[in-house]
């Protein structure tokens, strides 16, 4: 080591949930006893994913590994407590109001069935509605155009994630992580190309590391580049609208994911709503910019007709989040290159990496400390699929 760098066993690019996460498996795990560095740009994580995101956990998935990942993100929550190991941490509670699935086409209907019985072998507790049963369990709604829904309400629903990922940020610190506030510029490997060195910092520091984790959210394209590697991701606006009905409705509503691609759930006393733009595209990586016309034209439209009690709603709290949007096939990108065997990505969560975070935490943890995936085999999800061409099917990605 060059005198005047730092060294770490592992170094963590990006201290939002997934780098908090690795960090606090890694460090909470007795068979860890290497040291670990988190590198943060901000840490105010003001932009970051995390701080945008709805924090909404479900089962309903297409395949059986995203089931199994939020079945052990909806078992870590009712655990949360217990694992964080401190007696003054508070128990997280999963508000299991369900996400509820409606479908306007015979085909989707289709999917549906095979969904619910892969998720219900699964132990969740997926139901197929038809309208009778929607309006009979939520009056409220307007089913002229539905052909069935699907909904379930066993650990599905929200979280209070900010207050998981601030408890991992704590005992990372208390337990001896190091965070940097620094941002990463560059990579260095050896000739071979076959292991990650170091990391140049924009302050000019340099930090030598065992194993490299990518964690950087939107920004993962960015490192992985650093390194050689073309990653498959970019930033996509997502848009948020909290508001208030002049009408409420007399109990909580499920996160509707209605057909026409707007999705609304409760939130306390308000409501909150989003979808993606029409023209999805890559924006950058600055581009914060709301599009109040995505509420009057598109969202407040579809709320309406779904449900006619929400006729007088006012806008209270309105945002846009950005997704790490994995390009190829909407899902985690996890584990090590198969040529620069310490570089371990972990990338692309699209809309579901807050959810993903404990499975994904424990896994990489696994991975540095044991060399394998032991609690649930997250290897589908390796980088290879991208080289080779073989999607990660899962048909709900919302
Ligand atoms: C509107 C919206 C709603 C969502 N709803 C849900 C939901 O209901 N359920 C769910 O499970 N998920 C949801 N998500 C997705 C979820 O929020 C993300 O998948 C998750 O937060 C990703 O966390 P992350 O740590 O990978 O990335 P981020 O939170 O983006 O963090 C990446 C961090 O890396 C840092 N960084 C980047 N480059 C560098 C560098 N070169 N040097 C140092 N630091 C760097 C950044 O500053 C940032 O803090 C939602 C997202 C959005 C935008």
């Amino acid at each position: 080591m060059a005198p005047g760098n730092e060294k770490y066993d592992v170094v963590i690019i990006g201290g939002a949930m997934i780098g908090s996460a690795i960090a606090w498996f890694l460090i909470s795990n007795e068979d860890f006893n290497g040291t670990i560095c988190v590198i943060e740009k901000d840490l105010t994580f003001e932009f970051a994913s995390t701080s945008r995101s709805n924090s909404c956990i479900r089962q309903q998935y297409s395949n059986e590994l995203n089931v199994q990942i939020s079945q052990y993100g909806a078992e870590f929550i009712r655990n949360f407590k217990k694992l964080i190991q401190d007696d003054s941490a508070p128990n997280i509670i999963l508000q299991n109001f369900g996400y509820l699935y409606l479908s306007s086409s015979k085909d989707s209907e289709k999917v549906f069935m095979e969904d619910q019985a892969m998720q219900a072998g699964l132990g969740a507790g997926t139901r197929i509605m038809s309208p009778a049963e929607i309006k009979s369990d939520y009056p409220f709604y307007n089913v002229s155009d539905v052909v069935c829904g699907s909904h379930n309400t066993l650990n599905e629903g929200y979280f209070d994630g900010a207050t998981v990922f601030n408890w991992w940020q704590k005992k990372n610190k208390q337990l001896g992580v190091t965070v940097i506030n620094d941002e990463v510029i560059g990579i260095d490997t050896n000739e071979q190309r076959s292991l990650a060195k170091r990391v140049h910092l924009s302050s000019g520091k340099i930090v030598e590391c065992g194993v490299l984790v990518n964690a950087g959210g939107t920004r993962a394209a960015n490192i992985s580049r650093m390194i050689g590697v073309v990653l498959p991701v970019e930033p996509r606006r997502r848009y948020s609208f909290v508001f208030d009905a002049a009408n409420p409705l007399d109990q909580p509503l499920p996160l509707t994911i209605d057909p026409s691609g707007v999705h609304v759930r409760s939130d306390g006393k308000y409501y909150v709503a989003g979808c993606p733009p029409d023209d999805d595209l890559r924006v950058d990586y600055d581009d914060f910019e709301l599009d109040y016309d995505i509420w009057e034209n598109k969202i407040w439209p579809a709320l309406f007709h779904r449900i006619p009690q929400f006729d007088s709603l006012k806008v209270v709290n309105s945002w846009v989040g950005h997704y790490s949007y994995n390009l190829f096939d909407q899902n985690a990108i996890l584990g090590p290159h198969p040529k620069i065997a310490n570089f371990i990505f972990a990338n692309g969560f699209s809309g579901h990496g807050l959810q993903q975070s404990p499975a994904v935490g424990r896994g990489i943890s696994e991975l540095i400390i044991y060399g394998e995936y032991r609690g649930l085999d997250l290897s589908p999800l390796h980088f290879n699929r991208v080289i080779e061409n073989k999607p990660f099917i899962e048909r709900a990605i919302i």
